[in-house]
């Protein structure tokens, strides 16, 4: 059940053996040192959950998630805060500011793995399910198989990535530079016709005859699933 997530944290050691583990587990992570660049970056990725430290350089974890929760494309990205030992106060004003867990430091990395398995299963339960549908449409994701109307259609490595992506989050429409990201990883580079092309593959192999179009196109926008 590979997620995005997000890591916003000033001490870099922290991060460091953060998304190693993380990585390990198969996520995608993505961090910032400070709130400012936090807020930028969590805008353009999305993150399916964020851990969030409370103490930081410029503006406050308890801000962060202020701010994130009056945004109406952010405010349900669960946020599991980092507090120091000993801010018992700090993590009532967390909940109510809306973190949905915390984590005391210095924490076990297995107890907080152990939280973002918890918290992104109640919370995207479409992230981490091994079976998700939309409509009519159906992807397997143990055995790597996609179904439209119970017939099984025959789709390439990456036409797979992207529609095991478009699912988990349907009706989102998505950019071609978010598409990249997310289906390439960073730092790859890849030409967004490229995108284009393997959206024209997706397209025609899951629009079986006689059923409606689910790939929306967004003019100057980008992509979404849609029904
Ligand atoms: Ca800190």
């Amino acid at each position: 059940m590979p997620a995005n997530l997000f890591i916003v944290e000033d001490e870099m050691p922290i991060v460091t053996l953060l998304k190693y583990n993380l990585e390990k587990e198969g996520h995608k992570v993505n961090f910032a040192n400070n709130g400012e660049e936090a807020l930028l970056a969590i805008q353009q990725k999305n993150p399916d959950l964020i851990l969030l430290d409370w103490m930081l350089p410029d503006i406050s974890g308890i801000e962060i998630c202020k701010t994130l929760r009056k945004n109406n494309l952010l405010k349900d990205i669960p946020i599991i805060m980092l507090t120091a030992k000993g801010e018992e106060e700090d993590k009532l004003k967390g909940f109510q500011t809306g973190a949905d867990d915390y984590v005391t430091k210095p924490f076990s990395q297995k107890e907080l793995l152990a939280r973002v398995t918890a918290l992104l299963k109640r919370s995207r339960p479409s992230v981490t399910a091994d079976t998700i549908h939309f409509e009519d449409l159906k992807v397997d994701r143990v055995e790597k198989r996609v179904f439209r109307s119970e017939k099984e259609v025959m789709l390439g490595p990456t036409e797979f990535k992207i529609i095991d992506f478009l699912i988990s989050n349907p009706k989102r429409v998505y950019s071609r530079e978010q598409l990249l990201t997310n289906i390439w990883g960073e730092n790859i580079y890849v030409e967004e016709r490229t995108i284009d092309v393997h959206i024209r593959r997706l397209r025609k192999a899951i629009n079986i005859e006689g059923k409606k179009d689910l790939i929306r196109t967004v003019r100057s926008a980008g992509y979404s699933l849609d029904g």
